[in-house]
Formats: C-alpha cells, structure tokens, sequence
C-alpha cells in the first residue's frame, strides 16, 4: 500500500515517492539549543522518529538529518532582538559554547529517554560557517542578495521574478509586504521590508559570536543554516523536510527561497507540518506557568515509554491537549498492554491459532491507518483493540494458542517509538525468584512467599496471580 503525507505545498495528502528508489533522505528542523526541552517541542521529534521508523518498515533505507541551532536564532524568529542562546547563557553567567555543551547533553538524554533515536546526521549551525559563507556568495552571483553595511539580505523583488515565494503559506506578496512592514522594526537598510537577513554585522551590537567574512565581521540570520546544512548532507533536491507549524512562515519559504537562490532546487517535495500542543487547556508558556518539560514529567515519576505513548496518540497535525491526566492513562494502557504480553507467554503454542484473523486484520488496519498521513492516533486505537480481543480470548480459555500475538505487538508498537522488549538478564532474573516463591507456596511457607511478591513490588515489579499462573509487569 503506498504511504500518503499531506503536503503543505499543495494542501493536500499525496502519495509519497522518494527521488531515489527505496531510499528516503529527509531533513527535520531541530532544537535552537538554550533550554530543557518542553513536551511540546517533544512532539515533533517524537513524530519524525515515528515517520522514520514507519519508513524503514516498509523497506526504505532513511538518511534522516535533523540540526541543532547554536547560533542565529534571534528572539523575534526574524532579524531582530538577541541571539536566544546568548540571551540565556549571559542570565546563567555563562559563555554561549558552555550553555550549548550542557543543553546537547540533557536534549540527548531527554529524547532518548522518549525512544527518539539519534538522527544519523545530527549537524550544528557553528560548525557549518564556511558553508553557510560561500551559500550567501553563490546568492550574491546570482543576483538575489545585495549588502548594505556589513549586512546582506535576500532580494525578496529580484527572486520573485524567477521563483515562487510564498506559496507554501498561501500568501501573495502584496499580503506579505504588509505584514513584514508592521510585524518587524523598519531596517532602513532594506530595499523592502520584507527582505531578509542572510547575514548580520555584529560591530557595536555586543553579539558574541561572530566570525569573519566577506562583508563583516557578523554571523549568520536562522533560515541560512538549515538551507545549507539540509543540501549539504542530502542532496540539493530531496524528500521530505519537516518541522513545527509556525515555520510554515516565514522560516520555510525562506529556506526555499535560498535553496532556489542559490542552486536552482527548491530542496524538499515534500514539506510536513506539526499542529501544536494545548498544555491543560491553554497555549503552553513559561509566563502562564503552565509550561512543562520532558525532564519533569519523567522527574514526577511517568516513564519515557509512557511519555512517548501519549505523543503518537493523536495526529500529528491535529491541536490535541495534553495534560497530566493523559498521562496517567498512556502509563494504565502500557501496564495492560505488558500484563497482555505476559499473559500471552504463559499461554499454549498448541492447536489452533485463536486470533489468527484478528492478528491479520490488525496489520492490515495498522499500515492502512499509517499510509493516511502517518495516522497514529488510529493505528493505536488499532493496537488498543486487539489488545482486548487477546485478553477476552485468554479469559476463555488461558491455554489458547494466540500464535505471534506477543511479536505483532512488540513489532507494531516499537514503529510508534514505544519499547516491550526486555532486558533478557532483569527478566530471567524475577523468573527465578517467582519459581522460588511458586516452591515456597507449595511448601505452604507463605511467609516466604509474601515477602518475594512484596519486595518485587518495592522495586517496581508487580506481580499478580492469574490462571496462566503468576506474572509480573514491570510499573
Ligand atoms: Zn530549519
């Protein structure tokens, strides 16, 4: 079945073919690096990682770049305020590259406790300058950029004459010409206002970092970096280049815009789009209070297995609203879809294979589901039925033959990011112990007995006696 994504060039949900048979390079913009990363930032990356995972199951080879932002984000997402990462390491006392080496850190940590794998190229704006220099020199060759000051910004009139601008928003340049003239400061050194920076001259600004080139000494405006960094590592057409809704402008028509400019590729073919999350009912923001991180939820005591369960249970571009509430229901389902496992393993291999049209059915129904959009709320749901149909099978009868039940969940839910198998050495472990207190029982030593189950269940392992005999779910 081919896989449809909805594209936000054409507003519609298309058939996705890679340039490149079988193989899929795709670009995500990533974390602009100041601060501990929100749950609503989570989202996005735990939805690529899903989109990779998807592909990869269905036999395409991924080269999935995302970037880290050390330099250039500035506080306004334009050309205008301070560089975030500077803004943050001055509060803390600290030098940019400092606070940048210690939010990498707790990023990876972050993500990978939410089963994001590391992306296979995951490049930071610093380490791209000479790049990021000699892109702005093929813009200026080619007529789309002009330097005023120590500046030098894309010529917004000059590009439109041979490229498209703006499409990706639905706007046309008459529209964008308003909104640039009263969303941002008048720069007097423009041609127009909604010209934009490809470099900033850092003398009298007090900027920190700041290199050398051609036009001053300065660095480099936000949308530069991904254009640079994505066609260096991927090509300069490829497939797929994703991020957070809010760059559907101005960063995504810009970055385009100096592909364009500078190669003649407009770079992805297709470009997706994450609707944002409601934290408790409000728009999540530090001033609110109702800001929360990864680093939080994972501290109050929800597990990432549970974290990432949530985030792929709605659509990614639906505006969904998260709150603690639902993430105690992602840790309830987890708990029963493990004790559904153990269950399962405890039960017959014999005779005839109970769920064997179920089993089909839900692998059918879980890639129809996926194919439209990436529809993880559905697949899930998906998931969350036949975890029944599994249970009410067993309850019927608890040596039923449920055929490959435990690894069509275990493959299926470890596409969406979240994890069952485990470690061999911890399970072999608690196995023996509960042999131990299965003899104990035996021997009517029921002191012994109650004090494994207990002690398993101060260490976060509860066990509970079935008619498959005692299992155990790790809480
Ligand atoms: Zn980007």
């Amino acid at each position: 079945m081919p896989l449809k994504l909805f594209n936000t060039l054409t507003r519609e949900k298309e058939e996705f073919e890679p340039k490149e048979e079988g193989k899929v390079k795709f670009y995500s913009c990533g974390q602009t690096i100041y601060d501990d990363l929100h749950i609503g930032n989570a989202r996005p990356y735990a939805v690529w990682d899903t989109l990779r995972r998807y592909l990869e199951w269905k036999g395409f080879t991924v080269r999935h770049v995302q970037n880290i932002t050390d330099v250039g984000h500035l506080t306004d997402d334009g050309d205008q305020g301070e560089d975030k990462v500077e803004k943050r390491a001055k509060e803390l006392g600290l030098e940019p590259m400092e606070l940048v080496e210690d939010q990498i850190e707790r990023y990876f940590e972050d993500t990978q406790a939410i089963n994001v794998e590391r992306q296979d190229i995951v490049p930071r704006a610093t380490g791209h300058l000479n790049e990021m220099i000699n892109y702005i020199e093929k813009i200026i060759e080619n007529g789309y950029a002009y330097e005023r000051e120590g500046n030098v910004y894309f010529d917004i009139d000059a590009f439109v004459k041979d490229y498209p601008y703006g499409e990706m928003a639905k706007k046309d340049l008459e529209q964008l010409k308003k909104e640039a003239e009263s969303r941002v400061e008048e720069d007097s050194k423009k041609k127009n206002q909604y010209d934009f920076a490809l470099w900033l001259n850092a003398e009298g600004t007090g900027h920190l970092m700041k290199w050398e080139s051609p036009w001053s000494t300065g660095y480099p405006g936000w949308h530069l970096e991904c254009s640079v960094m994505g066609q260096k590592y991927l090509g300069d057409e490829f497939d797929i280049h994703a991020g957070g809704k809010d760059h559907i402008f101005p960063h995504h028509p810009n970055e385009r815009a100096q592909c364009f400019a500078a190669t003649g590729e407009g770079q992805a073919r297709y470009w997706l789009h994450n609707e944002f999350i409601q934290w408790e009912g409000e728009k999540m923001s530090k001033s609110k209070g109702n800001f929360v991180t990864v680093r939080d939820l994972l501290d109050e005591g929800y597990s990432g297995n549970a974290l990432r369960l949530y985030l792929v249970s709605s659509h990614y571009r639906s505006e969904t609203n998260f709150s603690r509430e639902g993430f105690e229901k992602a840790e309830k389902e987890l708990k029963k879809l493990k004790r559904t496992l153990k269950r399962v393993e405890k039960s017959g291999q014999e005779g005839e294979n109970v769920l064997e049209e179920e089993t089909e059915k839900l692998r059918k129904r879980f890639e129809e589901e996926m194919d439209d959009d990436l529809n993880t709320a559905n697949a899930k749901q998906e998931l969350m039925e036949y975890i029944n149909s599994v249970n009410a099978a067993l309850d019927q009868n608890s040596d039923a033959n449920t055929g490959e039940a435990k690894q069509v969940l275990e493959e299926l839910f470890e596409i969406l990011g979240v994890e069952l198998r485990e470690d061999k050495e911890e399970s072999e472990l608690v196995e023996t112990l509960l042999e131990l207190r299965e003899s104990a029982r035996e021997n009517e030593d029921y002191e012994t007995s109650d004090f494994i189950r207990d002690r398993l269940g101060e260490i976060g392992f509860e066990i509970e006696d079935t008619d498959e005999g005692a299992i155990w779910v790790e809480s």
